[in-house]
């Protein structure tokens, strides 16, 4: 899976692309945008700008062209590994050949022209649950003696979420309002959310596609990975705590999940795939369906996970981590067990990993377990504190990829900031 484009020393003609912490020319993420309210075209960023893939279709791949040509990238991924990896090349080939350069300048455009649009027309959204600690963490909360239900370490659990308030980053962030029933209340109220909060996770997006009725042999599973985002889980807590039983969250999640608009691809990240950390002694091992010794021990990515948080002054870092450290399943593992039934996955499709929390406080993935349930405030250096976000917070998620002679790549923000509830009509 590494090959030249994965070189650390290639350079591209583009300015500034070679310095750029997150688009170098070893990256080459896809995305889709539009200018001055244009139609929606595919591109990929380079440095600050974003390469017109529509534009230039017609020096790409042959097989390619006409998916280039859609307002997203859905019919891209649904072409085959061999022809997305043959575009990976044509582009880094153009953007490493000065001889490409007069051809290409007129369709390059400043990021911070474009509008960037959720990449996908999204069929189904997944949310899964294999951050470990954060399980652990969220468990304690209400089972302090017995955190992790007995399935966590057999299956991973997920769930089906709300495909149609996926957005892009930057999307508007309402606080929602909904049933709530307070601790000493006899009975809920309608109200704004109390308790607003983030999830830190990775998104899957899903290429290639199994009939009804087919599985995906986990070995087969990085074939169905076209590449990955960051995501959001936004989480109305006090929701949450009177919804979710039996059947899991509902209302609490479904207002907005946002996600990175930069897909980066399986190919971008092959150098920082790593091995599974093993299993702590005395964990059972996964059914057979589940397990790939190959997939054990190149199919953990390492990423650095970032959350900033900005109340209106300079951003402070609520965590650090890494998502290798964090995930008790692999990416592999969850595609396989999604599929193990003959559920069809369709390109586009989008998979949360769930909440990605480190073992230590400095890394946890959302503010329940920063401050504790709510218990245990968290100072900020402006003095002040936060259990939940407040109305005009903004949260950043950022993700860098780093491996020992490689060339860094990073994902791009994923931000939203907390507007106040709408009066309410009722
Ligand atoms: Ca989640």
């Amino acid at each position: 899976m590494i090959d030249h484009t994965h070189n650390r020393l290639a350079s591209s003609w583009v300015p500034g692309a070679d310095e750029h912490p997150d688009f170098p020319v070893q990256n080459l993420p896809l995305g889709v945008f539009s200018l001055n309210d244009g139609p929606a075209h595919i591109g990929t960023a380079i440095g600050n700008m974003v390469l017109d893939l529509y534009a230039i279709a017609d020096m790409l791949p042959e097989a390619t062209q006409g998916a280039l040509r859609q307002p997203t990238l859905n019919a891209l991924f649904a072409l085959s590994g061999a022809d997305r990896l043959a575009l990976r090349h044509a582009l880094f080939a153009k953007l490493t050949s000065l001889s490409c350069r007069l051809k290409l300048t007129p369709h390059l455009h400043a990021i911070g022209d474009c509008t960037l649009h959720l990449p996908f027309r999204i069929g189904d959204y997944t949310d899964f649950y294999v951050g470990l600690h954060h399980a652990s963490n969220v468990g304690a909360l209400f089972r302090p003696d017995n955190p992790l239900l007995p399935n966590y370490k057999h299956v991973p659990i997920g769930y089906h979420g709300r495909a149609s308030s996926v957005r892009v980053s930057d999307a508007p962030l309402r606080r929602p309002r909904g049933q709530i029933k307070p601790p000493e209340a006899e009975a809920p109220i309608h109200a704004p959310c109390r308790r607003l909060d983030y999830e830190l996770e990775l998104g899957v997006w899903i290429a290639g596609e199994n009939a009804p009725g087919d599985t995906v042999p986990i070995a087969r599973g990085w074939d169905r990975i076209g590449g990955l985002c960051l995501l959001n889980d936004w989480s109305a807590r006090d929701m949450q705590a009177w919804e979710y039983q039996p059947l899991g969250p509902f209302l609490a999640k479904s207002f907005l999940t946002t996600v990175s608009p930069w897909v980066v691809t399986a190919q971008a990240l092959a150098p920082f795939r790593t091995a599974q950390p093993p299993r702590p002694q005395g964990d059972p091992a996964p059914l057979p369906y589940l397990w790939d010794d190959d997939d054990q021990a190149h199919g953990a990515i390492s990423l650095d996970l970032e959350v900033w948080l900005s109340t209106g002054g300079e951003p402070t870092r609520l965590s650090h981590g890494n998502s290798a450290q964090a995930m008790y399943w692999t990416l592999a593992q969850m595609v396989a067990h999604h599929a193990s039934n003959g559920c069809d996955l369709h390109p586009g499709d989008l998979l949360g990993t769930g909440t990605l929390s480190g073992a230590t406080p400095d890394s946890f993935g959302s503010l329940l377990e920063l401050s504790q349930g709510g218990k245990a405030p968290i100072t900020l250096p402006s003095g002040e504190t936060r259990s939940f976000l407040e109305d005009g917070d903004e949260i950043t998620l950022r993700a860098m990829a780093h491996a020992e002679g490689y060339r860094s790549i990073g994902f791009g923000a994923c931000r939203g900031t907390v507007l106040p509830a709408l009066a309410s009509k009722v």
